[in-house]
């Protein structure tokens, strides 16, 4: 296989932050019937929680983390950062299902002209519900007691990004294998499997500011080692800097800012959530890299205590 024929099979996680870990627990997995996949920490800072939520599987398309600082102030997205998380849903119906849930709890909605259902989290982040149409991406679905299986987020569609010249991002979406609406704004990674889109809008006036309610990163999905490999190199001769391959413990991972400034990573699909605890329980115990396992005893006693509503309600799945 040549590396111009490999492609990116949509986004595999995004990451953003919280100073907030219980109320963005029960926001996610609660809320949103998200299962908690991974409970461990942030592996440059260990005293505080990177929360990994996703499918019932744990499957890339589904992955949304968050690291916790919890004395972060909230942030606003400017230039150059994503903005908005579009989750896929199979039909309006959802979208009305998700309107009454959320307005139950005293969440705000509104619908977009195009139809898609827009709210915000309790510290900003916002989402949008847009109906998948016929695309064929298998729903990548969370079992939760009190959303319908039929109403269920499916994971990502894809993200939107503020950006004041987004032709400047035109070169190296292409190279990583993006593919361009008429006027060059919404990208798609189209892989065999999956596809995951970035669209591009007006910068606000005033700069953004990174912090709680903002995201960090977005990632897209690569096979292996080896596709990252030959994606890094086409990135690097695209003008980026990509890192080296890093070990995120549940994936390997390239790092690069776009030339919008939108901080992009490559994350591999083959290693997994379980890869250090068994499927059927992800998420119900502080999973640690093997650096921080002696210190497990003191973390523990720094950590802010979280409640995963699959422990509360006394099942173990
Ligand atoms: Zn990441």
């Amino acid at each position: 296989m040549s590396a111009t024929s490999l492609r990116l099979e949509g986004l595999h996680h995004i990451t953003a932050m919280t100073a907030d870990a219980p109320r963005n627990v029960d926001f996610y997995a609660r809320l949103l019937g998200q299962r908690l996949v991974k409970k461990t920490v942030n592996f440059d800072a260990p005293d505080v929680y990177h929360l990994y939520y996703g499918d019932e599987h744990g499957k890339p398309g589904s992955i949304l983390t968050f690291f916790e600082f919890p004395d972060a102030a909230r942030g606003t997205a400017g230039d150059g950062m994503v903005h908005t998380i579009q989750w896929r849903v199979a039909a309006p119906a959802a979208l009305d299902f998700w309107a009454a849930r959320l307005a139950a709890e005293g969440v705000a909605t509104s619908t977009a002209p195009d139809g898609s259902l827009r709210f915000a989290d309790p510290e900003g982040l916002a989402h949008e519900l847009v109906v998948a149409g016929d695309l064929a991406d298998a729903p990548l679905v969370a079992d939760a007691p009190d959303v319908p299986a039929e109403h269920a987020l499916q994971g990502f569609h894809g993200v939107r990004a503020y950006a004041s010249a987004p032709d400047r991002s035109a070169g190296l979406l292409r190279t990583l294998g993006l593919e361009p609406d008429a006027d060059e704004r919404t990208w798609t990674a189209h892989g065999a499997d999956r596809r995951g889109v970035i669209t591009y809008e007006d910068a606000p006036a005033g700069r953004g500011r990174p912090g709680a309610g903002t995201i960090h990163h977005v990632a897209w999905s690569a096979a292996d080692d080896f596709e990252l490999d030959a994606f890094r190199a086409q990135a690097a001769g695209a003008g980026a800097r990509p890192t080296p391959i890093i070990d995120r413990q549940y994936f390997h991972s390239v790092y690069f800012r776009e030339p919008s400034g939108i901080l992009f990573e490559l994350a591999s699909r083959d290693i997994g959530f379980d890869v250090d605890e068994p499927a059927a329980t992800l998420g119900s115990e502080l999973k640690l890299p093997p650096q921080y396992e002696a210190r497990r005893a003191d973390l523990v006693t720094r950590l802010t205590p979280i409640v995963n509503p699959r422990q509360a309600e006394g099942v173990a799945r």
